[in-house]
């Protein structure tokens, strides 16, 4: 193997065999002019396009390119998580396969790594591209963890971000399932900062992120980062209490004014009931949420199983994988939730 990379980049695919061939030329230039060693690292997310051949290719031409193809799709998260795992570099580069993030922004991460920050978040200035909906979920997405969560996990950032070895080795030490990587990354803490960037549109195909897989992004988030969601239960309940107190004496009040009007009827109790039981299996769906957190847990699954690795020269098969940890945002995920 050549001399060991001092910057890997690291870039999750789940069918992008648009946008492969020119990931590689733009990261390529945009290292090459650094003067430094490095490695781009593709991570197959189960693609079922023409991908597979394209990062075999882009392998064999250029040996830095590395691949690491998974059995089956095990979700954006765990690609990365994937990335993180190979990556050897003395600082790691989080970056989207479809030019969203633009690579000469790497660059500029580069150059707050090497004023001393670990972690250089690129932050979305703009969006471009992206539907009303796709954005305005977004920001309130952000906000949202932002207030319910414990860490401060900064506004407007993706994946797209630098970290140092350092960052890392302590997140690849986090195994736990159901990942949420820029909740992760806050957590560890360190020295951190961010770049502005204009997040640009991408450049061929369609997002890998339908509304279902962005709820359950967000309830990953929300669940993996606050209790908040569990202790609202108290306030439903106190306020109901208080509710219940206060209809007793205005009730019994009516009832010995004689007065005409009374709480009668079936419709009445009927829509309480109604109410009540819906109120119920909100707070049922919440513990659910994360009850089956807990069994991703128990089970200790791995969070990914490889099928094989090309890096260097050589071609390596391997069924293991080279830590354990879930199908978090996985197509094929079986429900697991009530
Ligand atoms: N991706 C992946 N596995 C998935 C979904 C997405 O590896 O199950 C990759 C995808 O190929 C891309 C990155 O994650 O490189 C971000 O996905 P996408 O661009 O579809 O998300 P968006 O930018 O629309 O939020
Ligand atoms: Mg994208």
């Amino acid at each position: 193997m050549s001399q060991k990379p001092v910057i890997s980049v690291v870039a999750p695919v789940y069918n992008e065999e648009g946008n492969l061939e020119l990931l590689y030329r733009r990261v390529s230039e945009v290292l090459d002019s650094t003067g430094e060693p490095w490695e781009l690292i593709l991570v197959n997310d189960g693609s079922y396009d023409r991908s597979p051949e394209i990062m075999r290719e882009l392998h064999k031409r250029d040996p830095r390119v590395r691949v690491i193809h998974f059995a089956r799709n095990f979700g954006h998260q765990n690609a990365v998580t994937a990335g993180m795992d190979y990556a050897r570099g003395d600082a790691v580069v989080l970056i989207d396969a479809d030019l969203q993030d633009p690579p000469e922004v790497i660059l500029q991460l580069l150059e707050k790594w090497r004023e001393g920050y670990q972690v250089v978040y690129a932050v979305r200035a703009e969006r471009k591209g992206e539907s009303w909906f796709k954005r305005w979920t977004a920001k309130l997405f952000y906000r949202l963890i932002y207030r319910i969560t414990d860490v401060n996990i900064p506004l407007d950032t993706g994946d797209f971000r630098l970290m140092d070895r350092q960052v890392v080795d302590a997140l690849s030490a986090m195994r736990e399932h159901n990942r949420f990587i820029r909740g992760m990354t806050s957590w560890v803490g360190f020295r951190q900062t961010g770049v502005p960037y204009v997040r640009q549109e991408r450049h061929a195909g369609q997002t890998k992120y339908p509304l279902r897989k962005m709820i359950r992004f967000a309830l990953d988030a929300i669940t993996g980062f606050s209790y908040f969601p569990l202790q609202i239960t108290i306030y439903a309940s106190l306020l109901l209490a208080l509710i219940a107190i206060l209809a007793v004496p205005v009730v019994a009040v009516l009832r010995l004014s004689g007065s005409q009007l009374q709480f009668e009827g079936q419709a009445t109790t009927l829509i309480v009931v109604l109410l009540m039981s819906s109120f119920q299996l909100f707070f049922f769906f919440i513990m659910g949420q994360y009850i089956a957190r807990i069994y991703d847990e128990v089970r200790q699954r791995p969070l990914y199983v490889v099928a094989e690795v090309l890096e260097g020269s050589d071609e390596t098969s391997t069924q293991e994988t080279p830590a354990p940890t879930s199908d978090a945002d996985a197509d094929e995920r079986p429900q697991t939730t009530p």
